[in-house]
């Protein structure tokens, strides 16, 4: 196999403007991308269309733009995609790979308190099984609304996954469910998503598709090769490979970056109500990629109030980190 072009990606979604941790995100990505010579697309992760904030993807597009941040390519938008998610649904199902399920969150709890099984992962319910083996009698897709859920236990233990064979630091291997995988930053992770999870869904009910198949969906028609962005998403990696290897598609090399952290010592987020990023001048983006490098521990010192000059300068100190971490996880 030849060499695989470095293609990375920021994908955030617009439920609100860019704010310091998401800019982390973005910052960190990009220099992966440049550090590598690679390219870097901005994909909009509209797929929950109920969460959506109108004007958004404009903001957000313009705050990356006046911090320098351009995409390589077109801007996708999950939003325009729904034949892809679909037809990636239609093999699983084809494969009887994912089925139907119409449980509620009330059913799941209680089908769950009745097996004496305990919530799991804070507090979020590990999916029982119950319609794996067929819908409750009186249930149809036709004219109940329903979810599609992953099967699991057909998945084909000790399967090699299939990889990028660039920087091929990772070794992903599945044992049944459980998923080992090597985040270039944090080490061996792992999960039994069976265990921790549960078959989960795909669709949901409201016809929505999930993050999970959208995202497994859309690195591979994109051709990522290196993922890279917030650790509080790095909890959703094990079922994407699980999906990428359920699909046959590549599985990436995963960087998860440190959380931004709140006043009140939680995560920012848009949820907790995160400022928006002040863009609106050429000093104002800068002192905001500033403070993103800051928490990349890259050095800020250097004296220049231009935002292409700083990011150049961050290129080759994240080259360092990247030989740093590399050696790290390579070290006995
Ligand atoms: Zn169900």
């Amino acid at each position: 196999m030849g060499a695989t072009a470095y293609k990375g990606r920021f994908a955030p979604s617009p439920t609100g403007p860019l704010h310091a941790g998401s800019l982390v995100a973005a910052l960190a990505s990009w220099l992966d991308a440049r550090a590598h010579g690679g390219k870097w697309l901005v994909r909009i992760e509209d797929v929950d269309t109920p969460r959506t904030v109108a004007g958004a993807t404009e903001r957000i597009l313009q705050q990356l733009d006046a911090c320098g941040l351009v995409s390589d390519g077109a801007v996708v938008r999950q939003s325009t995609r729904s034949a892809l998610y679909q037809s990636a649904l239609d093999r699983l199902i084809a494969a009887h790979s994912a089925y139907p399920c119409c449980c509620s969150r009330k059913d799941i709890a209680s089908a769950l308190e009745h097996q004496g099984r305990p919530r799991h992962r804070h507090g979020e319910l590990v999916y029982p099984g119950t319609c794996r083996q067929g819908l409750p009698p009186g249930c149809t897709p036709a004219t109940t609304p329903c979810a599609w859920r992953l099967r699991m236990n057909d998945l084909e233990p000790n399967q090699p996954p299939a990889l990028v064979d660039i920087d091929n630091t990772a070794t992903n291997t599945i044992a049944n469910s459980t998923i080992h995988w090597n985040d270039r930053r944090l080490g061996a992770q792992l999960q039994d998503v069976q265990a921790e999870v549960g078959d989960f869904v795909l669709k949901r009910a409201d016809g929505c598709f999930t993050y999970q198949l959208a995202v497994v969906v859309d690195d591979a028609a994109q051709g990522i090769t290196h993922v890279v962005r917030g650790v509080d998403l790095a909890d959703n990696t094990a079922r994407q490979i699980l999906l990428q290897r359920t699909l046959g598609l590549p599985t990436p090399q995963y960087l998860h970056t440190p959380l931004v952290l709140g006043a009140n010592g939680e995560k920012l987020s848009k949820q907790n109500g995160a400022q928006a990023l002040d863009t609106s001048s050429p000093q104002a983006a800068l002192a905001a990629l500033a403070e993103a490098a800051r928490r990349l521990d890259l050095p800020t010192g250097t004296a220049t109030d231009s935002v292409a000059e700083a990011l150049a300068t961050w290129v080759p100190a994240w080259q360092a980190r990247c030989q740093q971490w590399a050696s790290r996880l390579s070290a006995p």
